[in-house]
């Protein structure tokens, strides 16, 4: 992103000021799927695509002027008015605005012009970008930065969860706001704990595939998937009165044999996949302190398999690109998000790039009739004051 262009903008859609200009990352999550409502974990990292915004007081109480440069639409709004704005990416920097206030800091009216490269609904969270962004804005111009990067992240989340109508986690919002260059962080979805892991693939490109579909399924998958694990865990603390068992996370392999005939196959499936995912992410772990990416690419085939088959959240698209990448030799691919559509996160060796995508893009195209498309990603900072 080029910060002469967003200057420029801001520059030329109001009063001729410059600002203060900030930005924050999308994200990928190398593994850990389905993980975060088992109490388990989730491996994401910032990317090289974000949001950038250039910010400035007005002088007015609380009257708010944004432009969004790549819908060439402006805005203005009171964000006292208890309204605010109609267009849904003006909601990101209303609610972002107001649930900053509730955390202290006193806002005033400001001028806005934003600007970014994270593909929309891809899977790398622009939404996310935006929020972290916007907070990162207004903790720095109205709050002296006394608002934790954690408060930022929930600010986030909760105005998807109160101005946006998306019920989401916390990932999206922490990776963004959290990210750093050349690294990967383990959050645990249910301590909030998280670490830091090298990802410094030398030699290595991280790229994802966009299906470009998204399957709209009759029934609520989702809940099914999540009734599925709470059954099991329901069942295993049946068994179990000394322990605690809250999620999926507190159970073992011998518990989950123990429950196999009561619960049925199918629950069993899903279960099986999330303990699975549970070990994997933690073999990943310590995979990349041993610099070991081919072992990082095996999981990586292991949580696309687990995706298909036990928890069934893929699709033909993505079994269809997730083959292709094993044909290809790829080091490793899965679905990345939720499944059903969306992108495959793939860990290609730099010498497999060129024939891995070109075969890809065509057998994709031959089958489907559209190429999927392509986004290299960098393990990148997160939210920050460029200047
Ligand atoms: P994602 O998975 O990318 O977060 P969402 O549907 O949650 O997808 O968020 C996408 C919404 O965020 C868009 O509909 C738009 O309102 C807003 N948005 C994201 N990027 C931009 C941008 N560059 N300019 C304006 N609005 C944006
Ligand atoms: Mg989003």
């Amino acid at each position: 992103m080029d910060i002469e262009f967003v200057r420029s903008r801001f520059i030329k859609h109001f009063d001729g000021k410059t600002g203060n200009i900030y930005a924050s990352p999308g994200r990928i999550n190398l593994i850990g799927e389905h993980t975060d409502y088992n109490g388990g974990f989730v491996f994401p990292g910032a990317v090289d695509k974000g949001i950038m915004a250039e910010m400035r007081p007005n002088g007015t109480e609380s009257t708010i002027r944004a432009y969004s440069i790549d819908l060439k639409d402006r805005v203005d709004f009171d964000f006292h008015d208890g309204q605010g704005p109609r267009a849904s990416w003006a909601r990101y920097i209303y609610g972002i605005t107001l649930e900053m206030e509730k955390l202290g800091v006193p806002v005033k009216g400001f001028n806005i012009a934003f600007a970014g490269d994270v593909p929309l609904g891809a899977g790398m969270s622009s939404s996310a970008a935006m929020e972290s962004c916007f907070a990162c804005g207004l903790n720095d111009l109205f709050g002296d930065n006394k608002v934790s990067k954690w408060d930022m992240v929930l600010a986030g989340q909760a105005t998807e969860h109160n101005y946006c109508g998306v019920n989401c986690g916390i990932m999206d919002q922490f990776a963004s706001v959290f990210g750093q260059a050349g690294k990967l962080m383990r959050l645990d979805c249910r301590s909030r704990e998280f670490e830091y892991f090298p990802f410094d693939p030398k030699g290595y490109k991280l790229v994802l595939l966009n299906s470009c579909v998204k399957h709209e399924l009759a029934g609520s998958p989702y809940n099914d998937r999540r009734n599925s694990c709470e059954n099991v865990v329901k069942h295993i603390a049946a068994k179990h009165p000394e322990g605690t068992f809250e999620t999926l996370r507190d159970c073992t392999w011998e518990q989950l044999e123990e429950v196999r005939a009561e619960v049925g196959e199918e629950d069993y499936k899903r279960a099986h996949f999330v303990l699975g995912e549970k070990d994997r992410v933690l073999a990943v772990c310590d995979a990349l302190v041993a610099g070991d990416y081919e072992t990082v690419g095996k999981k990586m085939y292991e949580t696309h398999e687990g995706l298909s088959k036990e928890y069934e959240v893929s699709c033909e698209e993505l079994d269809f690109l997730n083959d292709i990448a094993k044909e290809c030799g790829v080091t490793g691919s899965r679905i990345m998000g939720g499944g059903f559509g969306g992108c495959t996160i793939n860990l290609v060796k730099d010498e497999m790039y060129e024939p891995f995508i070109k075969t890809a893009c065509q057998k994709y195209y031959e089958k489907y009739g559209k190429a999927p498309k392509v986004y290299d990603v960098v393990i990148s900072d997160g939210s920050r004051k460029i200047c």
